[in-house]
């Protein structure tokens, strides 16, 4: 690493510390405290992911930094400063938000994310891409994860922080999320490396489901083996823990994850009738499209002797009709 890189980190580390401290022993951060306490996230939590709290100004972090030395015209380019445009004065770019440190895979704090106490907008804020932080080869708590990540040869991926803490509270520590964008082909290759299977666990929302299709292409495309958990009712996975708890979690979310072809049948179902022929064919077109991709002909016929008997159709006339399929895509 340079010595600019150095610096950078070095600053991450020290404003890390102090946004920790403004969150659990300051009148300052009671608020954002209570906030999160509210939100089901415990006192252990917020000590062991570094959770913090940056004040509602515009230069006090500006100050703190200028005071020890720090170079604000790095420090812009390091994310933490804002400069303001026609004139030399930096300002704080967090302000006001709950601060989640952002590691690099080895542990090192690079970059922030910030989240609003309220409904505001953006709900999130970021820092930039910068020397230190690149956000498409960084997966969110990989260094914490790492570990029960080999020891499991599994991962389970989450779109939001929130989702990876609370998860990991339930006892599932081989959690990881992107960084609040599409899954990447360099950190699907990362989680390739670390482990055979991933667990999808995104949103159940339609955002959620979507993206689980994508996220599902890219990992396929790295190797991976997937299965995918379904949280009920438009909720994502922290919502869900607070309301069931960390065991049904454990259980009936994860343990229950199923294979990603059972998950693309449920999707193909979404807002279709059954009972309507059509929509009926359709949906039946639509797993065999789907079911010629496998490469598996044990998978395959699994699904198609679940077709047969849910539409009580001869297992020769699917297959028939299977075999029709993988001619057209070769
Ligand atoms: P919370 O539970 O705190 O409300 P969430 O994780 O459920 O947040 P989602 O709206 O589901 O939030 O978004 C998932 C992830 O997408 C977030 O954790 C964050 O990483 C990212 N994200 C959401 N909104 C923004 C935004 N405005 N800018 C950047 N990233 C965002
Ligand atoms: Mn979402
Ligand atoms: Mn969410
Ligand atoms: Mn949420």
């Amino acid at each position: 690493v340079s010595k600019d890189a150095e610096k950078m980190i070095e600053a991450h580390e020290l404003l890390k510390k102090f946004y920790h401290h403004l969150l659990v022993n300051t009148k300052e951060g009671q608020k954002a405290l209570d906030y999160l306490l509210n939100r089901g996230f415990t006192k252990e939590i917020i000590d062991q992911f570094e959770i913090g709290y940056a004040l509602d100004s515009w230069d006090f972090i500006t100050k703190f930094l200028i005071k020890r030395g720090f170079d604000p015209h790095m420090m812009e380019e390091a994310g933490l400063l804002v400069k303001k445009s026609n004139s030399d004065e930096y300002f704080d770019r967090f302000r006001n938000r709950i601060m989640f440190p952002i590691n690099d895979h080895n542990g090192l704090p690079i970059a922030f994310s910030g989240r609003v106490l309220g409904d505001e907008k953006p709900k999130y804020l970021n820092s930039p891409e910068t020397k230190i932080f690149n956000k498409s080869k960084l997966l969110y708590n990989f260094h914490r994860a790492r570990v029960h990540i080999r020891k499991n040869q599994q991962v389970i991926l989450f779109e939001g922080f929130a989702d990876v803490i609370s998860s990991v509270k339930s006892g599932v520590e081989q959690s990881i999320a992107s960084m609040g964008t599409s899954l990447t082909e360099d950190q699907a290759k990362i989680i390739r490396r670390n482990a055979s299977e991933v667990v999808i666990c995104y949103d159940s929302d339609s955002a959620g489901i979507e993206a689980t299709i994508r996220a599902s292409k890219t990992l396929l495309d790295a190797g991976c083996k997937i299965n995918v958990a379904m949280i009920p009712d438009g909720l994502d996975p922290d919502d869900y823990i607070k309301k069931f708890g960390s065991e049904k979690f454990r259980n009936d979310v994860i343990g229950a994850s199923v294979s990603l072809m059972t998950f693309k049948m449920n999707y193909f179902r979404r807002g279709k009738n059954l009972q309507n022929e059509g929509e009926r064919l359709q949906y039946i077109e639509n797993v065999i499209t789907e079911l010629s991709k496998l490469t598996n002909a044990i998978e395959k016929e699994i699904y198609l002797k679940q077709l047969s008997k849910e539409f009580e159709l001869s297992l020769d006339v699917l297959n028939e009709q299977l075999h029709q399929k993988e001619k057209q895509s070769h």
